[in-house]
């Protein structure tokens, strides 16, 4: 029996104090009063619970704040600069590094271009890419907390990448490789669950507890919130979405697959299709997604109708993942999110035309307002996660 209540005490004092930390960080400033009346913890728990906050540096003390009529209180802050996350999206064709404080809030951030690198050549500009921004970082009493690693590809639980197709990653240990050269905790992640993660915490979808995040860029991935959770199936392979078959008869992918989704709604098949129209850049550049806009923008038809088609594709993807999951929201992100204008009304169409009815009425469409940064910040608020959770852990196991 003793045993029994010992363990008890230990969970209802774990759980007091994050109720304490998560008052503060949701309303800061806030007065210990308030703390206690908002949480209805007693004001002695919350003092000391408060007192062991302060001790670890997880949050501050202010002047005074507004009186009514008596004392004023002293005021507690959260100190979202006692450490720094890194987060890091390795794309297809870049890899985008953020350093952020403990609210999320970006501090510095690096971006790399480059295509057709190698594995190694790619490891070199990661570790580059890191050691800027732990240097960046002010000095802190925890440092940097965690580093995160969003890949486009299929990540085990254990954070193995097991295949990135568009890479051409296979069995990968990223996470070993750093974790050799950073004493930090690591995390890495399918770059659309990270994504989706970012899209939840500091996005469009804030207001949603069931969403598909579609990430578009040169591939396709798919990140789930399902009930506010993050989803990620027995293995950690729900976000392989892109690869789900949309032409029975399609072309090749490099997935092995045939008529995959991503060959005909990813940055990539309207790169291809440009080519295959012969629209020409001048300079004998490259055509970008960006200089398709500014001929869609100049009222350029075969650019517009691009935009329409792979719009269609998107749609049509959409719709049956759609049909599955049964969702409150659709979020597009990643690169082509910058074509709403183009590509919104065609999705719009597929959807409303194709999904069960049902589902109609409720359906939200929105577009990333976070872009390119969903991935690199969602993956960064993991660690911060992690680090706050483990914090308040390890305390107050060594008090009971
Ligand atoms: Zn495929």
């Amino acid at each position: 029996m003793k045993n029994v209540k010992t363990w008890n005490q230990s969970v209802v004092k774990k759980g007091n104090k994050t109720i304490v930390l998560e008052t503060i960080i949701e309303s800061f400033p806030i007065s210990r009063a308030k703390i206690a009346n908002r949480t209805g913890l007693n004001k002695g728990t919350v003092s000391s619970l408060v007192q062991e906050l302060l001790d670890e540096k997880l949050i501050d003390e202010s002047g005074p704040g507004e009186s009514s009529g008596g004392r004023r209180p002293v005021m507690l802050l959260f100190n979202e600069v006692a450490g720094y996350s890194i987060g890091i999206d390795i794309g297809v064709n870049y890899l985008l590094g953020v350093l952020t404080d403990l609210q999320g809030n970006i501090c510095n951030e690096h971006l790399v271009k480059f295509s057709n690198l190698s594995y190694e050549e790619i490891k070199s500009k990661l570790f580059d890419t890191i050691d800027l921004l732990t240097s960046s970082a002010p000095s802190s009493p925890y440092g940097i907390i965690g580093i995160g690693i969003g890949v486009p590809g299929i990540v085990s639980n254990d954070g193995k990448i097991v295949l990135a197709p568009n890479l051409g990653w296979v069995n990968i240990d990223l996470q070993s490789t750093l974790q050799k050269k950073y004493d930090v905790p690591i995390i890495i992640d399918n770059e659309a669950n990270a994504g989706a993660y970012g899209e939840k915490r500091f996005g469009v979808g804030k207001e949603f507890s069931d969403i598909i995040y579609v990430s578009i860029g040169i591939g396709i991935g798919v990140g789930l919130i399902l009930n506010g959770e993050l989803y990620k199936g027995n293995n950690g392979f729900s976000g392989e979405l892109g690869h789900m078959t949309i032409e029975v008869h399609g072309e090749n992918c490099r997935c092995g697959s045939k008529g995959c989704w991503e060959l005909y709604a990813s940055e990539q098949a309207l790169l291809n299709k440009a080519k295959q129209l012969e629209i020409t850049v001048p300079n004998n550049e490259e055509t970008s997604l960006e200089y398709l806009l500014t001929l869609a923008e100049d009222g350029h038809k075969d650019a517009i109708q691009l935009f329409d088609k792979i719009g269609e594709y998107i749609g049509i993807g959409i719709k049956n993942i759609f049909n599955t999951f049964n969702p409150e929201q659709v979020i597009i992100g990643n690169r082509i999110a910058v074509a709403e204008k183009w590509i919104k009304e065609p999705i719009h169409k597929r959807l409303i035309n194709q999904t069960l009815w049902p589902h109609q009425e409720n359906l939200q469409l929105n577009f990333s307002e976070l872009s390119t940064h969903s991935t690199a910040l969602g993956i960064a608020a993991y660690s911060i996660e992690n680090f706050l959770d483990s914090n308040l852990k390890s305390k107050s196991e060594t008090i009971s």
